[in-house]
């Protein structure tokens, strides 16, 4: 299954000077979990990540470095592409 996920930190917590949020917000190296694409809005501070996994778990294990500095929401989403949705 496909989730998009929204990372959202407080100003304080931005990880662009301590390394960039790859290396602080999030896990990417969780077996079972494919980072799909990443997209970031600088203004708000927010992080949406597409990811792919069948097990909840492994969302759980790539949000935990920022879990004491972020709010996320996890959200399934269809993985179908624009083209397959418009032939339906
Ligand atoms: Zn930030």
């Amino acid at each position: 299954m496909q989730f998009m996920i929204t990372q959202l930190h407080d100003p304080q917590d931005c990880p662009k000077d301590i390394g960039g949020f790859r290396k602080v917000l999030i896990n990417e190296k969780v077996k079972g979990l494919k980072l799909k694409n990443i997209y970031v809005e600088h203004g708000s501070h927010t992080i949406v990540y597409i990811v792919e996994t069948d097990d909840y778990n492994n969302i759980v294990a790539f949000l935990e470095p920022g879990m004491m500095t972020c709010t996320s929401s996890i959200t399934p989403v269809s993985s179908m592409t624009m083209a397959e949705i418009m032939k339906k």
